[in-house]
């Protein structure tokens, strides 16, 4: 019999119960008890969906009230000093501060690091590792979870982090004075044993399938690790459970060898990122490891083909009987909760989704088809997910001959500005006659509660398109009034029109669909809803003319027309799997660059195409980086290469670093980059300065994560770094983001000392 399971499945809830609970209890409006109740009721749920499904495990350990890294960082007592947990079980709220800073008790303490989980747009607390590190097992959690689950009548798989991967997304503080570093690796001698007996109590608890997650393998590993990766599991070969290594997310390449020897029970692989892996793991498998393939995409949307799917794993279920398991590529919670409660979608465009609870029913249908033992229904699910999927593939709502055929009509002239950024520069100096350290703004200011209260009641149409559209004329106007009387030298008109710099684009192209409960956790309680790709792209009418023109009458300054980029749109949303992200991310391109021409046309001169997510597309692979920043260069570049020399093409991002990948940012040759970097010393300028990079730059100086004003001598401090760096003549003086999260009575302060600290390096330079 083929086993069916699932490495993980989301936990908030189909109605973002979990968010909602949490952030209640973090406001003191609900208690310890009642969030509990709501997190076993949950819990309970969502096991019952798993065997529903028909799937024979449930997993547990995958539920987390913020994150899961930071439940196995509790699990290990890896608190830092600062939270002043030394000793005894690691309670809710500790892990809360360590999560968030503060929590309904305890001292507030700086929180710890947030960063993305390898490519995937969740957030994990990054795990913080001391030399001499003791690790003991201060958390009870999981073990009642376990006992949880077995008194509901379940049986149960652990799922938990593994030990060298919860090194690897950890990250090194207080290296001593001596200079002395110390490697992450080092403390795996004292962490193996609190896994030794975290994985001994589970046995007493009647668990005999661990699954320990080490996505770490589908990276370059260095030497050192791969070695231990086999001491490591060497030493937890001993523990009186079987062991399951989940790898996911990509292809195991030279890692292969190493980890299919590994002596553990049993393997997971990600066939659906990685299908050729697939037949080489196969070979390699000993004959007592159980394979388990992740075939059902847990990255993205889509409903899969189940008979194409049979016929892939036939030779599978032929070579390793009983020893085939079946799971979706990764953890559920990446993808949305339930299809059911979906009310925006259209039944056509719904019948071509499946969400986690549906990815559930596709493992267990999937793997008894393969086995022959399909009930009539499963039969038939595989017929309708046939005919679906035909359906889909050969839709007009997909394929729209004209966007195909300007893709291919593109050529490399496309990409190509008229002349070099020397020429442009003159022009464009000609053309704005700015000052020297000129000053302007990212895009967004703030986003008050009225602001959001006239979207919404104009989205549930209480207040008529024109009566909005005022309402968003006298914000615009109001920040343009703010602006000339800051003195600012380049104007944006504030975005007061957009909740969100995907969503407002994708709502007016071609090709993207919006779920109403598609919510998927982002970190903590905070979900996003990515909207989804389904078909070819294509622009119909211009999305921000008519914004930017009004703007721009109101002033003699010159305003920026803000456009989100396409790698960027492409990065935050579900995409359609029929075809290459490359391919989609140039038809975004080539929708943007009609908006690119209008606004020039319009008699917009600077035109701001913001790539924050630009990095996060990098692939986890060094060896294909390059491709990748290939195409999303060129991409960038077909949005923005369209316009006259004179008219000037900003780019901005944030929570980047740039050393690696310079010359691609180089590359998108934008007039102006701003970048975030007030928090780090300018630092990240170096990179630009190493690769003499050629055109302007506005680092930012303002941090606008911190409610605090910053000081006009500091900002002058550190474009007096800048200016160490970088030419004075090319250098632009903004915050490090937009201001959408921030109160005009912080904004009004921090924009006035910086456009006083522009006018103090004027005097300067
Ligand atoms: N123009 C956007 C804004 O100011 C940029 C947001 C971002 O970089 N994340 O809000
Ligand atoms: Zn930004």
């Amino acid at each position: 019999m083929t086993l069916a399971h699932t490495l993980g499945y989301p936990r908030i809830g189909a109605n973002r119960e979990l968010k909602h609970a949490v952030e209640a209890y973090w406001k003191g409006e609900l208690t310890q008890d009642a969030l509990e109740s709501t997190a076993a009721e949950l819990r309970a749920r969502h096991w019952q969906d798993q065997r529903d499904a028909g799937l024979d495990l449930v997993t547990v350990g995958d539920f987390a009230f913020y994150d899961q890294v930071l439940n196995v960082s509790a699990l290990l007592g890896a608190v830092p000093p600062r939270f002043g947990q030394v000793a005894g079980e690691v309670d809710l709220d500790t892990a809360f501060r360590m999560a968030r800073g503060r929590a309904p008790t305890g001292t507030p303490a700086a929180a710890c690091e947030m960063t993305k989980y390898f490519d995937t747009n969740y957030h994990y607390l990054v795990p913080e590792l001391y030399r001499d590190q003791d690790f003991r097992l201060a958390s009870s959690r999981l073990f009642d979870e376990v006992d949880e689950a077995r008194a509901a009548g379940h049986p149960v798989k652990v799922a938990l982090l593994g030990p060298l991967s919860w090194l690897w997304l950890g990250k090194v503080k207080g290296d001593d004075a001596s200079g002395e570093t110390f490697e992450r690796l080092e403390l795996l001698d004292s962490l193996l044993p609190v896994y030794g007996e975290i994985l001994t109590r589970l046995a007493s608890q009647g668990v005999e399938w661990v699954q320990l997650d080490e996505p770490a393998l589908v990276q370059d590993l260095p030497l050192e690790w791969r070695q231990a990766y086999e001491s490591a599991y060497n030493m937890l070969q001993s523990a009186p459970v079987k062991l399951l290594l989940a790898t996911y997310f990509g292809d195991l390449g030279d890692n292969l060898a190493l980890t299919v020897g590994l002596p553990v029970e049993g393997l997971h692989i990600d066939v659906v990122r990685a299908p050729a892996q697939l037949e080489r793991v196969l070979d390699r498998l000993p004959a007592y490891k159980v394979l388990s393939v992740g075939v059902i995409d847990g990255r993205n949307v889509w409903r899969a083909d189940l008979a194409t799917l049979r016929e892939t794993l036939a030779n599978a279920r032929m070579r390793l009987g009983d020893r085939l398991w079946l799971a979706p590529s990764c953890s559920l919670l990446h993808v949305p909760v339930d299809l059911a409660g979906e009310t925006a979608l259209d039944e056509e465009l719904k019948g071509w989704l499946a969400f986690a609870r549906q990815k559930l029913d596709e493992v267990a249908t999937l793997a008894r088809l393969l086995d022959g033992r399909a009930t009539p229904e499963e039969a038939s699910r595989l017929a309708d997910a046939t005919a679906v999927f035909d359906a889909r593939r050969g839709s007009p709502r997909i394929h729209r001959p004209g966007v195909a055929a300007r893709v291919a009509a593109v050529t490399a002239r496309d990409s190509q500005r008229a002349s070099e950024y020397p020429v442009r520069a003159r022009a464009q100096w000609e053309r704005f006659d700015l000052p020297l350290f000129p000053t302007t703004a990212i895009g967004s200011f703030p986003q008050t509660s009225e602001i959001r209260a006239a979207r919404r009641a104009f989205k549930q149409g209480e207040l008529d398109r024109e009566a909005y559209e005022t309402r968003m004329r006298e914000e615009i106007a109001f920040a343009v009034e703010r602006q000339e009387a800051l003195g600012l030298d380049v104007f944006v008109h504030g975005e007061p029109e957009r909740n969100d710099m995907v969503e407002y684009f994708g709502e007016q192209l071609d090709g993207f669909a919006f779920t109403a409960k598609g919510w998927v956790q982002s970190y903590g309680s905070r979900c996003v809803k990515p909207p989804v790709i389904f078909g070819d792209v294509s622009r119909s009418q211009a999305m921000t003319v008519g914004w930017s023109e009004y703007a721009q009458s109101l002033t003699d300054k010159p305003m920026k027309g803000m456009l989100t980029g396409p790698v960027t749109i492409l990065q935050w949303s579900f995409v359609r799997d029929d075809q290459s992200r490359e391919a989609t991310c140039r038809q975004i391109a080539l929708a943007l660059r009609d908006e690119v021409a209008d606004l020039e046309a319009a008699g917009i001169g600077i035109i701001q195409i913001d790539e924050p997510a630009l990095r996060e597309g990098l692939p986890l692979r060094q060896a294909e980086w390059q491709r990748y920043l290939d195409w999303a260069v060129e991409c960038f570049r077909l949005t923005s290469s369209v316009v006259r020399d004179d008219t000037q093409i900003h780019t901005h991002m944030c929570y980047s670093e740039f050393n690696d990948i310079i010359a691609s940012i180089a590359a998108l040759d934008a007039d102006v980059i701003t970048i975030e970097t007030s928090r780090s010393d300018m630092e990240l300028l170096d990179a630009f300065r190493d690769f003499a990079y050629p055109n302007e730059i506005g680092p930012g100086v303002y941090d606008i994560h911190s409610p605090n004003t910053p000081e006009v001598a500091w900002m002058v401090a550190l474009m007096e770094q800048a200016a160490e760096r970088i030419p004075a003549e090319r250098l632009w003086v903004n915050p490090d983001c937009g201001l959408k999260t921030r109160s005009w009575a912080e904004v009004e302060p921090a924009l006035r000392r910086m456009v006083e600290a522009a006018h103090e390096l004027r005097r300067r330079y």
